[in-house]
């Protein structure tokens, strides 16, 4: 398993200001646990590095001075990287990668974010070909950083689920490979499959490029998207597979009521044969009520309705009006997914 890592560019670095020293990996020894600080972090995905790339550049360093970040989705963002001196840890940054974890305070890490860092650190030992030793930033300097529940963390171990060493039992390549196989950044097989499941069952819009097998956001957000459609809320579309949600994407899926065009005089204030369609999509949708349907008759109650679809969508609304009362043509295909999925 390798790790995913957000590299500068991806994420917007600054320039360097300045050049931090190379450093060969055969002089890492040690592995460096850092939190923000006193105040929780809410933030997640970009702004959290660029965030301390500028306080550690106002402070007159190169850039963000930690070898690597990683938030409370499990994301890790490259900072000074495998290979460059950090700022982290005075007395420790030859020997030592230092990795943040963005929370702060009494913040509890996140499954995700735990899981994501004992990643890093397996990869830095095979990149490095020894265990390096697991420190605390209190380890090395007089600091409260990591803070007690990540310092618990790093003594006890750093335990992730799925953490390399573990005795996992292959893959069958069809079952429920359990929750573990979906940790942000991870990768597994089962990854794969999940991505092409959820393409075939109408979910592949998620996706930039195809599925594959690292767990990524668009795993996730095509996930959380199935399970709404199931009914599902809460925990229970939180984007991360379980034993239900894997069963109903090994399923085939439910036949898709073609998409119909609609008619170009379905207008506000016109009388059309497709308005009672409209009416009653609206209305399956949960868009409505509509006073008076189902009528031919696309009046003010048929436009509200419309309106209403158009907040809860905005994507469909025409740009520059927050009321929008007239259906588009891609509009009511969207419309017609989202009632035939109730
Ligand atoms: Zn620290």
């Amino acid at each position: 398993m390798t790790v995913s890592i957000v590299s500068r560019a991806q994420w917007g670095a600054k320039p360097w200001n300045g050049n931090p020293s190379h450093v060969a990996l055969a002089q890492r020894t040690e592995f460096f646990i850092h939190y923000d600080g006193a105040a929780h972090i809410t933030r997640t995905g970009n702004s959290v590095p660029q965030a301390i790339d500028r306080q550690h550049q106002s402070q007159g360093w190169a850039g963000i001075g930690y070898n690597f970040v990683v938030d409370q989705e499990g994301t890790v963002f490259e900072g000074r990287g495998w290979e460059r001196q950090g700022a982290h840890c005075p007395g420790h940054n030859i020997s030592g990668l230092g990795v943040q974890i963005a929370i702060g305070g009494d913040q509890k890490p996140s499954a995700e974010a735990l899981s994501a860092a004992r990643a890093l650190y397996d990869e830095a030992c095979r990149k490095t070909g020894r265990r390096l030793a697991m420190r605390g930033h209190k380890d090395g300097y007089a600091t409260a950083c990591p803070g007690a529940i990540l310092y618990d963390w790093v003594r006890a171990g750093m335990p992730a689920a799925h953490a390399e060493g573990d005795d996992t039992p292959a893959w069958d390549g069809k079952s429920f490979p359990g929750r573990a196989a979906f940790a942000l950044g991870r990768k597994h097989d089962a990854v794969t499959l999940l991505g092409q499941r959820l393409t075939a069952h109408g979910y592949g819009r998620f996706y930039k490029v195809g599925p594959g097998p690292s767990f990524g956001k668009a795993d996730k957000g095509a996930t959380a998207a199935f399970q709404r459609a199931q009914g599902w809320t809460g925990s229970d579309a939180d984007g991360v597979p379980g034993p239900s949600t894997w069963a109903r994407l090994m399923a085939a899926p439910k036949a898709h009521t073609p998409v119909v065009a609609l008619a170009a005089g379905v207008k506000p204030g016109a009388r059309h044969t497709q308005v009672p369609e409209l009416q009653q999509l609206l209305i399956k949708a949960g868009y409505g009520p509509i006073k008076g349907a189902v009528t031919t008759y696309y009046g003010p109650n048929t436009q509200r309705a419309v309106a209403r679809f158009h907040y809860a969508n905005p994507a469909y609304r025409s740009k520059g009006r927050s009321y929008d009362p007239a259906i588009g043509a891609k509009g009511f295909e969207c419309l017609q997914r989202k009632a035939n999925r109730k």
